[in-house]
């Protein structure tokens, strides 16, 4: 089973997909965590990427598209995977529709993790992460500076700066439109609220995956 959350920056995909990947047997793949992969080997993908990622922008499609078909060519991608952050855009759902059936594979469902905005400015003002494991916090919700799964000093993201973060929701809802009419045209889309807590809305998305799972 091949699963795509989708959400704005900032709601909660990231938490989630981390915890339910686990859970269900599925491979997280994160293209934010694969382009920050590369950045920090200094990879040329990596510095191409880095320089639209601090801006706030989209690394073009045809880079981001060949970076994923790539990583589900691997053999850990072979049973499911949960994509987190990729597609982004309409010629990136197409293609991963294209990519997954040259595998033998097909994308079952996406799931919609619906943040209102105001919600989003709040929780990325507050987001850390850690540079290790790349798991995200909220300095709300921590008691120290550092990671509770493995002690490395928190982190918060250049693009999380203020300044770029209302771009970055801008160039979202300028993207998502057609990425959500390519699931909801072949029935695949499950939308959910994604305010609450953590544990509230992880049993919202697991409702959701059942549902594909059953085919309803
Ligand atoms: P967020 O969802 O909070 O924006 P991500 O870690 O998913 O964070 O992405 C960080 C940055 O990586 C994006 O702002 C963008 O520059 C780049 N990126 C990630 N996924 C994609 C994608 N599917 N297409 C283009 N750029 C992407």
């Amino acid at each position: 089973m091949n699963i795509v959350l989708l959400g704005a920056p900032g709601s909660g995909k990231g938490t989630q997909a981390k915890a339910l990947g686990q859970r269900l047997g599925l491979l997280h793949v994160a293209s934010g965590d694969l382009f920050r992969h590369h950045l920090g080997l200094k990879t040329l993908l990596g510095e191409l990427a880095g320089s639209y990622m601090v801006r706030g922008e989209l690394v073009p499609d045809d880079v981001t598209i060949r970076m994923i078909a790539e990583r589900l060519a691997e053999a850990d991608a072979a049973g499911g995977v949960l994509l987190d952050g990729f597609p982004r855009t309409a010629a990136q759902a197409a293609a991963l529709d294209a990519m997954l059936a040259v595998l033998g594979q097909t994308a079952d469902g996406a799931v919609l993790i619906d943040v209102p905005d105001a919600v989003i400015i709040t929780r990325i003002s507050g987001r850390l992460v850690c540079p290790t494991c790349q798991t995200p916090y909220h300095r709300s919700l921590l008691a120290g500076d550092t990671c509770p799964a493995d002690g490395a000093l928190l982190e918060r993201r250049a693009d999380d700066a203020p300044e770029k973060v209302g771009r970055r929701l801008e160039i979202y809802h300028e993207q998502i439109g057609p990425v959500l009419s390519h699931y909801r045209a072949t029935g695949r889309l499950h939308e959910v609220p994604g305010e609450g807590s953590v544990a509230e809305i992880s049993a919202a998305v697991a409702g959701a995956i059942d549902r594909i799972r059953q085919g309803r």
